[in-house]
């Protein structure tokens, strides 16, 4: 097997970022620096730990680096879904005080990320538009059920669907049965990071364009190397997600699972109007390989689905099947090309457990956030600086799961081929 890069680095452009004007980079390092704190990875989780602890510790010469751009990288490359309660996979009725809790904590980070996208001052499409959840399959039913049962147990809003209400909302017949759950915000996940990025404090240098490429620990604190500089500081936090296992962190842990999506040119007003009256919406799957759907505010069709092992899948292997994937659930639409067509990483772990906590002396790590981590990504790197301040806060792995162990490679590979074959079969349907 190919050695892994210790950083992403996309053959495919992030189509989000393709659609906001040119934004000029933070320079790259080209020197050695001291530090007291580093933060690897200026995403969700990154710059969240970066601004708690400034806030902390105002005093503290921190960094910031990251493999890629801001808008560019892993971090504006999802479907934008920003959720203030759990995900499907996660939610559990039978213990529903520890998930009321988490959901308290995400949505309080909703509302922080709201706040801080307004002063920032950018124009970033971002609304509560809530989501649908919908089923095609008998275990698509099942899973609505489940998740209907949490939503019930919680006390959370939501309205039931029938095919035809999810045909006159959305076009689509594919659906036997869904539901509509307001409390999640649609975004433009490229603006969203970007305007993030942009309140990071002053003090903070931001290193774009900047992998690290090897840690080691020294006497007092951390040694990292990058191409063009070496970073001593005192802590060293890991916010690189899925690349965090390169780095020699919860190897045993963690992988590096890649999806895709396909987003359409802007279309006509009348394809628009053969689908259903909701004008800005989202729709996530109830089976863990199925596929994600959005119409966007300009009139847009997005679809995230597939999967590939630690790898980036070439494009020709990704888009068609993609496009037979929208054209399932929409085949009104005319013959199309997808504008754009990209991928991205996300921290697996099997039980979908975190990877969190100290680590080492002066090493603290945030990873394995594997859906929904852009609030709760937000939530852990913030509740990793207080933690590394010693302040008090909530059990993360109590609340979110403790990554679990896999086996090495081979057989993790071998084991991951066995059970998408399963689950794609199983969940054939919804794919
Ligand atoms: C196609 C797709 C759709 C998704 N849809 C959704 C969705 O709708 N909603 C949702 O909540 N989640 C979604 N996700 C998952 C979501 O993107 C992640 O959970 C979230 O981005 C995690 O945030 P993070 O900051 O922890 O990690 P990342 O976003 O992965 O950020 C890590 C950063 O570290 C940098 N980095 C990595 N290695 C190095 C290194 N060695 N040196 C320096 N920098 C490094 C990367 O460039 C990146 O910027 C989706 C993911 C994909 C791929």
């Amino acid at each position: 097997m190919p050695k892994q890069k210790s950083f992403p680095n996309y053959k495919m452009k992030s189509g989000w970022n393709a659609l906001l004007p040119a934004r000029e980079s933070s320079p790259a390092l080209d020197r050695d620096i001291s530090v007291d704190v580093l933060v690897i990875g200026a995403g969700w989780t990154g710059i969240s730990a970066a601004k708690r602890w400034h806030s902390l510790s105002p005093e503290a010469g921190i960094a910031l680096i990251d493999a890629s751009e801001i808008g560019e990288g892993n971090p504006g490359r999802n479907s934008g879904f920003l959720l203030s309660i759990a995900l499907a996979e996660d939610a559990n009725p039978d213990q529903i005080e520890k998930m009321s809790l988490c959901n308290r904590l995400t949505a309080s980070t909703m509302a922080e990320i709201l706040a801080e996208i307004e002063d920032s001052g950018h124009a970033v499409d971002i609304a509560k538009a809530g989501t649908y959840r919908a089923a095609a399959s008998e275990a698509g039913l099942k899973s609505l059920q489940n998740y209907r049962a949490f939503l019930e147990a919680a006390g959370l809003e939501y309205e039931s669907l029938e095919r035809s209400a999810l045909r006159s909302r959305m076009g689509s017949d594919f659906y036997q049965e869904g539901l509509y759950s307001p409390d999640c915000y649609l975004a433009q996940p490229a603006a969203a990071i970007r305007a993030l990025a942009s309140l990071l404090p002053e003090s903070v240098q931001l290193f774009e364009n900047t992998p690290a490429l090897k840690l080691k620990q020294q006497a007092d604190g951390w040694q990292v190397q990058t191409p063009n500089g070496v970073i001593n500081a005192h802590k060293l936090v890991l916010a690189n997600n899925a690349f965090s296992k390169e780095l020699g962190i919860a190897r045993s842990r963690l992988v590096a699972m890649h999806t895709y999506a396909g987003l359409t040119p802007v279309l006509e007003q009348s394809v628009l109007d053969d689908l259903g009256s909701d004008e800005n919406w989202g729709l996530l799957p109830t089976h863990r390989l199925g596929s994600t759907l959005r119409r966007t505010i300009d009139g847009r069709l997005m679809v995230r689905s597939m999967h590939s092992y630690e790898q980036e899948a070439p494009k020709g292997k990704i888009e068609g099947e993609l496009q037979h994937r929208l054209e399932k659930r929409f085949p009104q639409l005319p013959n199309f090309d997808f504008e754009h067509c990209w991928g991205g990483a996300v921290g697996f772990t099997f039980n979908g457990g975190a990877v969190w906590g100290k680590f080492k002396p002066g090493l603290y790590v945030s990873a394995g956030c594997n859906g929904g981590g852009t609030v709760k990504g937000t939530l852990l790197g913030k509740l990793l600086a207080e933690a590394a301040h010693d302040l008090k806060v909530p059990d993360v792995p109590e609340l979110f799961g403790r990554a679990s162990w896999m086996p090495p490679e081979p057989i993790r590979r071998l084991g991951y081929n066995i059970s998408a074959a399963l689950e794609s079969h199983k969940g054939r349907r919804e794919l």
